[in-house]
């Protein structure tokens, strides 16, 4: 079973990890409360397929919080 695979988000939030845009890095995140900073994603293998939805972006039909849809979650030491 193959399906589509969502591409690995080029930036993301510090604060919430909403995956983002590259033009935002380093401005700040317009996600609800959010105070964080949109960082560069930078290498592949700092994201993992998100464990949640299994890289989806939706568990069952509705849309994951946990990735904010995108499919990935970045890794942090
Ligand atoms: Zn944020
Ligand atoms: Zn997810």
């Amino acid at each position: 079973m193959t399906f589509a695979e969502k591409p690995k988000p080029v930036a993301y939030c510090a604060g919430c990890n909403m995956p983002a845009s590259i033009e935002v890095v380093g401005t700040s995140c317009r996600n609800g409360d959010c105070n964080g900073t949109y960082k560069g994603a930078g290498a592949a293998d700092e994201w993992m397929r998100c464990a949640a939805c299994d890289g989806t972006g939706k568990v069952g039909t509705a849309f994951c919080e946990t990735c904010h849809g995108s499919g990935w979650t970045p890794v942090r030491p």
